[in-house]
């Protein structure tokens, strides 16, 4: 028989952390929290295949399902000695979502379910607390009219608020017990008007309402847009948590609250969060009071003036150190936990990975592996490379003028500015059309999601460090600062204050999530500063690493950049880059639309020299470094331009007449230049361009030699070879060169001659390229588009629905495509060592900076990979990991050792 059910409590439980695609992950780590001897309360989880099979079976359940929940309800009765609609010791529990990823367009949690007329007064009677009964059972017909009977909720906010005038107060929590009645009857009577039924009294009926409505909302809008946007399957399903209710509600000596076992914005190792006396569920996160921190430290340097939970339950602080403690021993990462004190004793209701930001997960990493908790290899394992390129992100340039009009919480790093918009729809509209947005908020909720996506950064008025909007932006890595109290919005006119100050919808703003502050119009940005965790990270990375990374690098700027960020040398330097800047196009111009061939020599020779410059200059910068200069690679059109007035400007420029441009220009045009007069085709036609080319390059290197600086490895590359002759007839013109510079310098220096591998052609031939070919530099732009005989300029017209009928899974000029170019890839580094033994092959393409096409490469044996300077410490990492990978080390999993108990018993209150 299928287990559709599994128990967890009193120290023990039919599921474990592992089991996250089963239980969910709140599920999975409830059990495990309360196998480890957590103070869980107890409970059970109907598992993801209830969900699946029920969509499959349009929306019915499995046969066994009703049974096997009644016995784990027995179950949880006889852990917490109450029982389910009983009328003198009544147990109340809540209904949980939780899928296997924390997915926030899930249906939200129903507390008190289990309330009804007669329950209410048993709660009432045992508590002692009349008011308390009634408050909770006003939440519940609350809760469950919204989220299980879909009723606005704004129908209860306006009986609430009737309730509060009436009573002439302001808050909740002035109420008197017979307001909270009556307003639970006025509930009543509403929810009768709006479905034309009863609010369901049985607190069955209510238990399967709540379980039926999780899971429909496993579809709903909300969901459905979030599987979107995180790539989520359908068919992952979500499960349902139904776990015995404790109180945070009950008193002064209750409280309910959130906390990460580290600083989820810097990563530093103190214990951080936020709680509320007196509260329950979501209150803290809601952002209705004002929250107090956990630790005496966090309030002094935060500057709150209310109590710290170490100052008011200094007991149960030091547990709840203890069980920080305990679950990042076992879990090895910083969690997210939530809890709740009732009446002095604390209980576990959930924990799970913490997000953080990108600078708190290197910080945490490298923190950890200091500590003994991880190794390094598992600390580099754990970091997704992406993290690298936020951390790489611009920060507000500290010199700028700014004039800052409010501030709040900084909630998630970096700066952002955009044009203020006030809604999610807004935000969307906005960036379709190309617009820089910034979402401003009074707090968002699971409906904002598309809008927080959209948006630059998030400024919230309301909520803390740990509210939906600080949340969610540091998962997407977005800026935010959240809760700027003095930042009045009014939705309805489109608009914020802060004083005298107003900004309405359009204007720009600019918010700096490192200190908070909200700054009028638009602040410059400066280059990032490398925390020290990022050295270590990428020292770590170097040791384990046996790919090298190099840099496609053209400007001095790009090539001191990459040096900079650890590369090991250019990979790419794509001279033609060189030839389109402001001047040199002219003689570049010159040398094409040339009468004879002494009219292009005299135009060469004027390249020679700025050639030569740029890449003495590159060789300098490289110390030494291997730099790999390609030769001449685009059709010569490129450099002509078209339009009438162009032309004759360029005639002019060039001191030709204007019909020789409109000649040259038309005998240029090509069908498909991709495939037309370009690469090697050039220079085998046009020998005198590969012979300069060679000549700047060599007297280059003589130039650095010279000047005593450390003289490079020239690597020159010949771009687009097919067949063996062209290569040949191309080396002899560079090793000619190289000859006569040598001589003519009086200089010796090393230089190999190799070839960019960038058609199939080339690939099935590498065996015998590699006769002549010193080297192979995979160009994997170009190898993909004449593998898939696709351009990439003209994809973008049908990979969308490629990718949304599943026909293709990644954009093969994004990720490398491994079965078909890889494999390319592979026969070719195969025939080409065995030609040539231990023969030097890197990627030159896009893909040298795309972690997931790293590990190809390191698989296949490349030696080396480059890609654009801000990838290389992507790169270096995605490369460590590889590395590992193919040691067969994988990322962590909790440790399944069971710990010691910690209280071992639950006991009902
Ligand atoms: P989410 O997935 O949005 O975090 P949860 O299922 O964790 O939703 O529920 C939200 C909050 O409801 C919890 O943080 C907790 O405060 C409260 N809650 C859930 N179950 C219980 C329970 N059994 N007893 C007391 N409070 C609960
Ligand atoms: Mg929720
Ligand atoms: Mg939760």
């Amino acid at each position: 028989m299928v287990q559709w059910v599994y128990n967890f409590g009193a120290g023990a439980a039919d599921g474990r952390a592992e089991m996250k695609n089963l239980l969910g992950g709140k599920g999975a780590n409830l059990a495990e929290m309360a196998s480890i001897g957590l103070p869980v309360p107890p409970g059970f989880t109907l598992t993801t295949e209830v969900c699946t099979r029920f969509y499959e079976d349009k929306c019915t359940y499995p046969a066994e399902l009703k049974g096997q929940v009644a016995k784990a309800l027995a179950l949880v009765e006889e852990r917490s000695g109450q029982k389910f609609g009983d009328a003198t010791n009544p147990l109340l529990v809540s209904v949980r979502s939780g899928a296997r990823a924390s997915m926030p367009g899930m249906m939200d949690t129903v507390l008190n379910l289990g309330l009804n007329d007669q329950t209410v007064a048993a709660l009432a009677k045992r508590s002692g607390d009349r008011r308390f009964a009634y408050d909770s059972y006003r939440r519940f017909v609350q809760m469950y009219s919204d989220v299980v009977l879909g009723i606005e909720l704004s129908h209860f906010e306006k009986l609430l608020e009737r309730a509060k005038q009436r009573r002439g107060v302001k808050q909740d929590h002035e109420l008197v017990v017979e307001d909270l009645e009556k307003l639970v009857m006025d509930y009543k009577a509403r929810v009768h008007v709006e479905i034309g039924m009863d609010f369901p009294e049985d607190p069955h009926e209510q238990l399967w309402g709540a379980i039926g409505a999780v899971f429909n909302s496993w579809m709903n809008q909300r969901a459905k847009t979030y599987r979107q946007l995180h790539d989520i399957p359908e068919a992952w399903g979500t499960a349902v948590n139904v776990q015995a209710m404790v109180f945070g509600n009950m008193g002064s000596d209750c409280a309910t609250g959130v906390a990460f076992t580290r600083n989820p914005s810097n990563g530093t190792n103190d214990f951080y969060g936020e709680f509320l006396v007196n509260a329950q569920g979501e209150d803290v996160v809601a952002g209705i009071r004002t929250p107090q921190e956990l630790t005496i430290q966090a309030r002094k340097s935060h500057g709150s003036d209310l109590p710290s939970l170490e100052e008011v339950m200094p007991n149960i602080f030091r547990e709840l150190c203890t069980v920080r403690q305990q679950l990042e021993t076992h879990y090895k990462d910083m969690q997210d936990i939530e809890f709740t004190i009732q009446q002095n004793k604390l209980y576990m209701l959930q924990t799970r990975t913490g997000k953080r930001t990108a600078h708190a997960a290197l910080q945490i990493a490298v923190d950890m592996a200091n500590e003994g908790l991880i190794s390094k290899s598992q600390a580099l394992m754990r970091l997704k490379p992406e993290l690298i390129d936020q951390l790489l992100h611009p920060t507000l340039d500290p010199k700028a003028k700014k004039q800052v009009i409010a501030k709040g919480l900084p909630a998630s790093p970096g700066a952002a500015a955009g044009k203020v918009v006030f809604s999610a729809d807004e935000a969307v509209r906005r960036a379709k059309d190309g617009e820089k947005v910034l979402l401003v908020r009074i707090e968002t909720s699971p409906d904002d999601i598309h809008g927080l996506h959209a948006a630059e950064g998030v400024l919230t008025t309301r909520g803390g460090m740990t509210s939906h909007a600080a949340v969610v932006a540091r998962g997407m890595g977005r800026p935010c600062v959240a809760g700027a109290g003095a930042v009045q919005v009014d939705y309805a006119a489109a608009r914020l204050s802060v004083g005298s100050v107003a900004v309405q919808e359009g204007q720009i703003l600019t918010i700096d999530g490192v200190t908070g502050e909200v700054i009028l119009g638009e602040v410059p940005t400066v280059p990032p500063q490398m925390s020290g965790a990022f050295g270590t990270i990428m020292a770590w990375a170097d040791e384990y690493r046996t790919l090298q990374v190099r840099a496609n690098a053209e400007t001095p700027n790009d090539a001191r950049q990459a040096k900079e960020f650890g590369a090991q040398g250019i990979g790419l330097v794509r001279t033609e880059h060189m030839f389109f800047d402001g001047g040199r196009i002219i003689a570049m111009r010159r040398m094409i639309l040339a009468a004879d061939e002494a009219d292009r020599k005299a135009a060469l020779e004027e390249l020679l020299t700025m050639q030569r410059e740029d890449i003495t200059e590159l060789f300098r910068i490289m110390d030494g470094r291997p730099v790999t200069v390609r030769l001449l690679d685009p059709p010569l059109h490129e450099f002509i331009p078209h339009t009438e007035a162009e032309m004759a400007q360029v005639a002019k420029a060039a001191g030709v007449p204007l019909n020789r441009v409109r000649r040259r220009a038309t005998e240029l045009q090509e069908a498909n230049p991709m495939l037309g007069h370009r690469g090697c085709r050039l220079a085998i036609t046009y020998p005198e361009i590969c012979e300069m080319q060679a000549r700047a390059i060599f007297e280059a290197a003589a130039a650095v030699g010279r000047a005593g600086g450390a003289v490079p490895v020239a690597e020159v590359m010949v771009p687009l070879v097919a067949t063996l002759q062209e290569l040949s007839i191309l080396k002899e013109v560079v090793e000619k060169t190289a000859a006569a510079v040598q001589k003519e310098q009086g200089m010796n220096f090393t230089y190999r001659v190799g070839t960019m591998i960038e058609l199939p052609r080339a690939c099935l031939q590498a065996g015998k390229l590699a006769e002549q070919a010193e080297f192979f530099s995979f160009g994997t732009n170009d190898l993909t588009q004449t593998t898939y005989g696709m351009s990439r300029d003209d994809a973008g017209a049908f990979l969308p629905e490629y990718k949304a009928k599943g026909i293709v899974e990644q954009d093969p000029f994004v990720s490398l495509d491994q079965e078909g170019v890889g494999e390319l890839i592979k026969v070719a580094v195969e025939r080409g060592r065995t030609a040539r033994n231990g023969m030097k092959m890197g990627i030159c393409g896009e893909h040298g900076g795309d972690p997931a096409s790293i590990e190809f490469c390191n698989k296949v044996g490349l030696d080396y990979v480059s890609c654009s300077p801000f990838r290389v410490p992507v790169a270096r990492l995605a490369a460590a990991q590889a590395a590992l990978k193919l040691r067969g080390e994988k990322a962590l999993q909790p440790s399944t050792k069971a710990a010691k108990p910690l209280q071992p018993t639950f006991g009902p209150w």
